[in-house]
């Protein structure tokens, strides 16, 4: 029998964290009351909120609590209050080692522009209006972790240096990933590398093609880093699921975001070998904003209908959500980071969660 009752681990962390968590967890409950599966929440201490009570920015306890979990649900870490301590304790710091701790070595994050948010991206709205597309970043290998590196004194000159490797299990357990997700797509997968220039590349090259076999389904095609950069601004209805490194990954996902022009929007996943995920919005803790109530919460419901459909395999719930969070748009509830100038109510953080949990409760059916 397949599982009904799931396990989330809640790390609300700082500034508006808290609060974006906290709607979250309501279309979490919604979920448990409507439908014939259990969505059981459990919070822990995370990042500044951690190093307060608990002295660490990823404490034993908290660590103990995601372990039992099914899957991580994460609002955001650090603020100013907390830029001064020694580096080592710093909130950052809990990301860092919360990734490590679980092997988290595929970054999903997709891009999609919600066709009443069209006029919040920089681009033409014929450019951008209909992308939908999905990064899916190596996030543990690649030149960010590849030894040796360092600075070297030679001569009178210093020199910096880093190294670019990947194994082939790094690359074929990342293809996996991204041809899965694809599957659950559009079935298009856009390999994306530099293998023109760089050895690594190529053999990145190779194992995504053998991969390949494995999906036949799923269409697969290449590009070089430069050319897919330009792609992405020239014609982003071109993709559906982008695969790349770790380093053309950081770069090519920041700039598919933009694209949506709304980072209170955009959600994101890290998961690891056997689909355990770290969930989370894209967006930092916006300690301008804390406290009182402007904060956008729809990043972070997104990141759970990625939760269902990555880490628990419920494609239709997590479609649900999408589905409610774009009927709300449609609706016209706006936070004030979505509101063009015409609009004459600024919804809450609180009422933008009202809003998804009446929308989800008509769309399954209660
Ligand atoms: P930020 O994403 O927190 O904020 C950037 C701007 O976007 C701010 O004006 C903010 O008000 C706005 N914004 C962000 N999320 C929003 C939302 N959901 N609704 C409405 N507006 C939103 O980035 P920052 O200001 O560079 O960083 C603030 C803190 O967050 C720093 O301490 C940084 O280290 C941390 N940070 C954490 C993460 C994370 O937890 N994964 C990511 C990035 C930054």
């Amino acid at each position: 029998m397949s599982k009904t009752e799931f396990q989330i681990a809640l790390l609300p962390g700082d500034g508006i964290g808290p609060e974006v968590v906290a709607q979250a967890k309501r279309v979490l409950d919604c979920l448990s009351q409507k439908t014939k599966y259990n969505f059981i929440c459990e919070q822990y201490p995370f990042g500044g909120a951690a190093v307060d009570e608990l002295g660490e920015p990823f404490p034993q306890s908290t660590k103990a609590g995601c372990e039992k979990a099914d899957a991580i649900l994460l609002g955001a870490v650090g603020g100013p209050v907390w830029d001064q301590i020694e580096r080592g304790k710093r909130p950052e710091r809990g990301l860092l080692a919360i990734r490590k701790h679980f092997g988290l070595f595929a970054n999903l994050r997709p891009a999609r522009v919600f066709p009443k948010l069209v006029s919040a991206s920089t681009l033409r709205e014929e450019v951008v209006s209909g992308v939908d597309l999905l990064v899916v970043r190596e996030l543990t290998g690649g030149i960010y972790f590849g030894e040796p590196r360092g600075l070297d004194k030679v001569g009178d000159e210093t020199l910096g240096f880093n190294t670019l490797r990947y194994s082939e299990s790094e690359i074929r357990r990342i293809a996996h990933v991204a041809f899965q997700a694809a599957q659950k797509r559009r079935k298009q997968l856009t390999s994306v590398d530099k293998a023109n220039v760089l050895e690594s590349s190529e053999l990145w090259r190779s194992v995504v093609i053998s991969t390949s076999k494995k999906y036949p389904d799923v269409k697969l095609d290449h590009l070089y880093v430069d050319n897919a950069a330009m792609q992405l601004i020239k014609d982003p209805k071109q993709f559906d699921v982008i695969l790349t490194g770790n380093l053309f990954g950081d770069i090519l996902s920041d700039a598919a975001a933009m694209l949506t022009g709304s980072i209170g929007m955009l959600p994101s996943a890290s998961l690891n070998e056997k689909s355990f995920g770290l969930y989370e919005p894209v967006h930092g803790s916006a300690p301008d904003i804390a406290g009182q109530g402007k904060a956008n919460p729809l990043a972070t419901i997104l990141s759970v209908a990625m939760m269902l459909i990555h880490s628990f395999d419920l494609i239709d719930l997590g479609r649900a959500i999408e589905k409610a969070v774009e009927n709300v748009l449609e609706a016209g509830v706006r936070t004030g980071d979505i509101a063009g100038s015409a609009q004459s109510k600024i919804a809450s953080t609180e009422e933008m969660g009202d809003a998804v949990v009446r929308e989800l409760e008509k769309i399954l059916g209660v």
